[in-house]
């Protein structure tokens, strides 16, 4: 199995460090909001990587963060005239909430910034022992990036091109410009914590390296997290990790790439997140999720409505197809063959291209043709089974599934079902007393309304125009 690592800008073999154990962290949210589509990718990309890993035979402990402290935090909870820590449960709470709709699995451990503070000041504690951090008269400590070489290389950027690029604040007593936050003061009446160089919080970067120190070691198999965090965020924290553990941070380092909505990046200065709460009163979650993996984790990905009407299409094709596979095998004996299978592994262990894979899917279900083949209907049956849980799609039963799909559209029409019945039935009445005008007509008004209908030997169904 290969996968991109960003540190070295290539595809590698993906090799574990110890045996079949697989240790992961990913930089989870900021809860200072709502979950939007970027933190939504996040999710969706290390949830089919976790998955797709164990099925893999590999026993996998994954972390997420939660960063339940920072400035906007404490400035939403002094408005709503709560705790800021407070205010971080009932925000896990609702992310947790909203993430369990769009995720298959739970990260192993949900780690959160203000329940590991003494690990963190035991971690910058140790950094100015070792000579990489200092305290300044203020009660700041900064890590000392000229201390550490190595600085620069997963964002491949050299150090001299970065003093360039990095505002100088006056206001920081900071030896070098470069240099970045441990540990921050703060007044006596604001929240914070005591520590050995006065009442502070801790730095952004410097959590993560605990956290992931604490409960995963001194050294990962796979770091991830969006690519917008790959600097200044992931080279701090393998700087600070490697200069404190004495070895590299983590093996493999993989971003999922940026959203932009319809054209535009999401930035809070355009107000243009979409979040996914509003996303789930419209579409179900599979819909929403196939949007994502019908594209490679690494891409840039434009998620417009467009983009949720379109995978919501496919996955109703998908789904029909999945309703015919089950009538085909019903009642009948068959047996099934891992060719499916083996297209969607080699898929996967490209680097976890689920786009390939879901354009195989595609092309194999255009094969099906009658559905006479029943090895093949069987081997597909048998491949979706298997990766329906990596791909968090198809774990619905298909009929119910439609039937779902169907409703939504039918209440936007502004019709009812039992009313399109009674038009068919009248519909068959007119055909068996040869009225040919009146059930053309018939037909003709329920198209107006956009309800198809297709006649079979089993009988007249309907469906809705716009879902093809
Ligand atoms: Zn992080």
């Amino acid at each position: 199995m290969k996968i991109y690592n960003v540190l070295h800008r290539r595809k590698e073999e993906f090799v574990p460090i110890d045996g079949n154990n697989v240790k992961m962290y990913v930089c989870g949210m900021t809860v200072n909001g709502e979950p939007h589509l970027g933190h939504a990718r996040q999710v969706i990309t290390f949830d089919m990587i976790s998955q797709y890993l164990r099925y893999k035979g590999y026993n996998v402990t994954y972390a997420s963060n939660y960063t339940d402290i920072d400035d906007r935090i404490i400035n939403q909870s002094k408005e709503m005239g709560i705790s800021p820590l407070e205010l971080a449960d009932n925000r896990i709470d609702i992310i947790n909430k909203v993430m369990s709709k769009i995720s298959v699995t739970e990260p192993n451990y949900r780690p959160r910034v203000t329940k590991c503070i003494p690990e963190i000041i035991a971690f910058v504690s140790d950094l100015i022992q070792k000579g990489y951090a200092y305290p300044t008269e203020n009660g700041d400590v900064y890590f000392c990036v000229k201390k550490y070489k190595g600085y620069g290389q997963l964002s491949n950027r050299k150090i001299d091109e970065l003093i360039n690029s990095v505002r100088i604040e006056s206001s920081e007593e900071k030896n070098d410009p470069l240099d970045f936050a441990l540990w921050k003061a703060v007044k006596k009446d604001e929240f914070g914590w005591d520590s050995p160089w006065g009442k502070g919080r801790p730095g952004w970067h410097i959590e993560c390296s605990t956290m992931i120190k604490k409960f995963l070691g001194d050294k990962i198999d796979i770091h991830g997290g969006g690519k917008d965090l790959v600097f200044p965020h992931h080279e701090n924290e393998l700087a600070q990790s490697t200069c404190e553990n004495g070895c590299e941070l983590a093996n493999f380092w993989v971003h999922n790439g940026l959203i932009v909505v319809d054209g535009q990046k999401m930035s809070k200065s355009m107000n243009n997140f979409v979040l996914l709460k509003d996303l789930l009163e419209i579409y179900n979650p599979e819909v929403i999720r196939y949007a994502f993996i019908l594209n490679h984790y690494t891409s840039t990905l434009d998620l417009g409505d467009n983009a949720f009407k379109q995978a919501e299409k496919s996955m109703y094709y998908f789904y029909n197809v999945l309703n015919n596979v089950n009538n085909a095998l019903q009642g009948k004996e068959y047996t099934h063959n891992d060719n499916i299978v083996k297209i969607f592994e080699s898929c996967m262990d490209d680097d976890f291209n689920s786009a390939k894979l879901l354009a195989e899917l595609f092309t194999i279900c255009g094969k099906l043709g009658k559905y006479k083949d029943l090895t093949l209907v069987a081997s597909l049956k048998y491949a979706i089974d298997q990766f329906k849980d990596i791909l968090g799609l198809f774990r619905q039963d298909p009929q119910e599934f439609l039937n779902e799909v169907k409703a939504k559209y039918v209440k936007q029409l502004n019709l009812n079902v039992s009313e399109i019945e009674k038009q068919i039935e009248l519909r068959n009445l007119a055909k068996q007393e040869k009225n040919y005008a009146e059930s053309d007509r018939i037909r003709n008004e329920l198209d107006a309304k956009g309800i198809m209908l297709k006649d079979t030997i089993d009988g007249t169904i309907w469906d809705i125009k716009q879902l093809y």
